[in-house]
Parts: structure tokens; sequence; C-alpha cells
């Protein structure tokens, strides 16, 4: 029995040849189309921009532990500071942005703590 295949625009079922990727032009075009859109571009080039984020951090901090280092390091290794996945605010009013699993505190004199998920203290 060989595996069924969906549409990759409408996942209508198809038949036919396995290599079979679309039900017809229609659903070929939009496809197209909508990989190609500004909107889609723009996606992809944020979730780059997070990718490279998170590898920078997790270089950085290869075991669960926490470390503490210069902003201008993290510059260098191709942090992008404006873009993280969501922030979280300890008790103590510390602020964390958090770039998947991996999170950072800015502190004094320009460095930075990188923590993963639970490493923080409240
Ligand atoms: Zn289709």
């Amino acid at each position: 029995m060989k595996p069924l295949n969906y549409c990759n625009e409408c996942n209508k079922l198809l038949n036919g040849r396995s290599d079979k990727r679309f039900c017809d032009e229609g659903c070929r075009n939009n496809h197209n189309n909508r990989l190609n859109s500004v909107a889609y571009k723009n996606v992809k080039n944020i979730n780059k921009i997070l990718r490279i984020n998170r590898n920078v951090l997790n270089s950085l901090l290869p075991n669960d532990d926490k470390t503490t280092v210069s902003q201008k390091t993290l510059l260098i290794l191709g942090f992008n500071f404006e873009y993280y996945t969501h922030t979280y605010q300890t008790k103590a009013g510390n602020l964390y942005y958090f770039v998947y699993e991996y999170g950072y505190l800015k502190l004094e004199n320009n460095r930075v703590m990188i923590v993963k998920n639970k490493s923080i203290s409240q």
C-alpha cells in the first residue's frame, strides 16, 4: 500500500503519481505566490534572526548553567537585541528577554547574564 498523498496547497487527497504535489495549476500557482509574498519573506527573515539569536545564546551556554558575558560578545557573534520571543519579569522586577528556551538579563556595565529556561532566580 502506498502512502496517501495530499495537495501541498489545499490538502485535498491526490490520486495518481506519488510525486504529484498539487491537484492542479491553480493550487501550484497559489502555493508559489504565497511562498514569494512579502509577508512570508518577513516571517522567514525574522525566523532567521531568531534562529541566529538562539544559536548565539546556545553557544555561550552549552549546559544548563548561567553565564555572564559582555553585550559586545553577543554582538560580535551576530546577536540582534531587537528580536526575542517573549519576556519574563521576576518578582524582584528583573526583566528577562527570551529567545525560545534561552533568556538573558541586562546587567550593569553592558554585561548580560544568559540563562536557560528555569535557571532564573526569583
Ligand atoms: Zn489543491
